[in-house]
């Protein structure tokens, strides 16, 4: 049996997210975000790839 592990892919942690030039502009997304749906926790960071900044959930914040 074959089992997939939880990798962080680029397919995952770039493609198809949008990218922001810099980690004001990501926080800007996510006070967007959050005035939708104010339980939603979301943090950017820096993606290798791109170089650039993405929004991506915290980890470890479950409900
Ligand atoms: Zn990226």
């Amino acid at each position: 049996m074959t089992r997939r592990r939880h990798r962080t892919t680029r397919a995952r942690a770039c493609t198809g997210k949008h990218a922001h030039r810099d980690r004001a502009a990501a926080l800007a997304q996510i006070a967007s975000l959050r005035r939708m749906d104010g339980a939603v926790r979301m943090a950017p960071y820096r993606c290798p790839y791109c170089r650039h900044w993405h929004v991506g959930h915290l980890p470890g914040s479950r409900h």
